[in-house]
C-alpha cells in the first residue's frame, strides 16, 4: 500500500457553545495568536507529518474558508476547499467531496488538536478494515461516550451517559478507506450513524495514543489554545545528518535505487516521532555544484525516504541541504567557504529560524567530525554514529542531553 498523502479536515460545524465569538467565523478559522487561526495550526501540523494533499470540508461560513485557503500551500501541501451545498453532516460532506478521495486518508476534526504521531496511525492500510480511530484515554467517559478496543478492533461505541468512569474515546482523527462511502447514506453524522455499525460489523480499528488534546469548542478551551498551542509547539529537535546517518554512505547516493537505510535509522525516526521531537535532516549535497544530479533529483529521493518511513511510522520533518561547494562546477553553486556547507552551522541556524525549536534537549547525531563541528558552532551538542544502530546512538544521545524517554513521561504528567 502506499503511504497515505491526504488528508480531509471537517471544518464546516457551527460554534453554538462559543456564542458571539463564533457568531460571524468558522470555529476552525478563530484566532489563537494574531493573525495565526487554530486551522493554521492544524494544517501546519498536517503539512509536518508529509500529508501532501489537504482538503478542507466546509460548509457555515465557508465563504471565509474558502477565500483565505483554497488554492494556499503549506509546506510540501497544497489546500483545497469543498464546500457543501446544504449542512449534511459529517457523512454528507464527506460524501459531497467523494470524487476527490485518495484510497486511504485522514480524516480529522477542524475544531481539536491531538498531538501525536499521525504517521503511526496512517501506517499499515490494511483491506481487513475500513476505518481506524485515534483513541485517547481520559478520567471521565460521560462528556463524550466511550469505546471498547478489544485488541487492534474496536468491538462497541457507548453512548453517554451518567456517571463519571474512565476509558477510552474518541479523539477526532481517523484513517479511513474510501470505502467507507458505501456506509453512508444522504445526511448523517460518521461518527454516530456509521461507526458504531462499522464497529459491529468488525470493519473498525483503534489505537490508543497519549498525546496533548485540545477541543476549542468552548470559550474557555479557546482561551487555553491561545496559551498552551505556543508552548507546546515549543520542543527539541533531532538534527541528523543523511549520508552515513539515514542511508548507507556510497558517495553522492542521489537515486531510489541506491538507497539503503543504516541500521536502526527507521525506528530511531519513529522513537523521536512518538517523543515529539523535530526531526530536522542537514545533509552537505556537493554533488547538485558538482552537477551530477539536481535538486529535482534529490528531492525525488526525499519523497522516497519519506514513503519508506511512512511505511515505518515516522516521518522527517524537513530537509536541509547545502549544494554550495569550493570546486563546483557549476558556478552558481561554487564558493570558498559557503555559511551552509558543514563544517559551517548555517543550516542548522536556518532550521532554529524555521522551526520553534527548543534548544535545552536538542542534539545532532552525524557520522563525520565536520557535522560534530557544525553542532557546536550552532551551540547544540553532536553525537558521532558509530553505523552499529541509529536507534540506540538516538537513545544515548537524548539520555546524555538529559531528556532520556523516561524523562520525557515525567515531564507530562
Ligand atoms: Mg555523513
Amino acid at each position: 500500500v502506499e503511504a497515505v498523502r491526504q488528508a480531509v479536515v471537517l471544518v464546516g460545524g457551527r460554534g453554538t457553545r462559543l456564542g458571539a465569538i463564533a457568531a460571524d467565523t468558522p470555529k476552525p478559522l478563530l484566532p489563537i495568536a494574531p493573525g495565526v487561526a487554530f486551522l493554521d495550526v492544524l494544517l501546519g501540523e498536517l503539512a509536518r507529518h508529509g500529508f501532501t494533499d489537504i482538503i478542507l470540508l466546509a460548509g457555515h461560513l465557508g465563504d471565509q474558508v474558502s477565500a483565505r485557503y483554497h488554492g494556499r500551500a503549506v509546506r510540501e501541501a497544497s489546500v483545497r476547499v469543498v464546500r457543501e451545498p446544504a449542512p449534511l453532516g459529517t457523512g454528507g460532506a464527506l460524501w459531497n467531496a467523494r470524487a476527490m478521495l485518495d484510497p486511504w486518508f485522514l480524516l480529522a476534526n477542524g475544531d481539536s488538536l491531538f498531538d501525536v504521531n499521525l504517521r503511526a496511525l496512517s501506517m499499515d492500510a490494511s483491506p481487513e478494515f475500513v476505518g481506524r480511530l485515534a483513541l485517547r484515554a481520559v478520567a471521565d467517559t460521560s462528556r463524550y461516550g466511550s469505546v471498547t478496543l478489544d485488541g487492534a478492533k474496536i468491538s462497541a461505541f457507548r453512548e453517554k451517559a451518567a456517571g463519571a468512569s474512565s476509558g477510552l474515546v474518541n479523539a477526532g482523527i481517523y484513517l479511513l478507506n474510501r470505502s467507507i462511502l458505501d456506509f453512508i447514506a444522504a445526511p448523517c453524522s460518521i461518527e454516530t450513524d456509521v461507526f458504531p455499525g462499522l464497529a459491529d460489523a468488525g470493519l473498525l480499528q483503534g489505537r490508543r495514543f497519549d498525546g496533548y488534546f485540545l477541543d476549542i469548542g468552548l470559550p474557555d478551551t479557546l482561551r487555553r489554545a491561545a496559551v498552551e498551542i505556543p508552548q507546546r509547539s515549543r520542543r527539541p529537535a533531532a538534527f541528523l545528518d543523511r549520508d552515513g546517518v539515514l542511508n548507507r554512505d556510497f558517495g553522492h547516493v542521489h537515486d531510489a535505487g541506491k538507497l539503503v537505510w543504516m541500521p536502526g535509522a527507521k525506528e530511531a525516526v519513529r522513537r523521536l516521532n512518538d517523543d515529539g521531537y523535530y526531526v530536522l535532516v542537514v545533509t552537505n549535497q556537493a554533488g547538485i555544484g558538482k552537477g551530477l544530479y539536481d535538486a529535482e533529483a534529490m528531492n525525488a529521493l526525499h519523497r522516497h525516504m519519506q514513503d519508506d518511513l511512512a511505511a515505518a511510522g515516522a516521518h522527517v520533518d524537513a530537509f536541509y541541504h547545502c549544494p554550495f561547494h569550493p570546486e563546483a562546477t557549476i558556478e552558481v553553486f561554487r564558493h570558498p567557504d559557503h555559511p551552509d556547507r558543514k563544517p559551517n552551522a548555517g543550516m542548522i541556524l536556518r532550521a532554529l529560524r524555521d522551526w520553534p525549536v527548543e534548544r535545552e534537549g536538542s542534539f545532532l547525531v552525524g557520522d563525520q567530525p565536520t557535522d560534530l563541528q557544525a553542532a557546536r558552532s550552532a551551540g547544540l551538542p553532536g553525537f558521532l554514529f558509530d553505523g552499529v544502530d541509529l536507534a540506540d546512538t538516538v537513545t544515548a544521545a537524548r539520555r546524555s542531553v538529559g531528556r532520556s524517554p523516561a524523562s520525557i513521561e515525567e515531564m507530562a504528567s
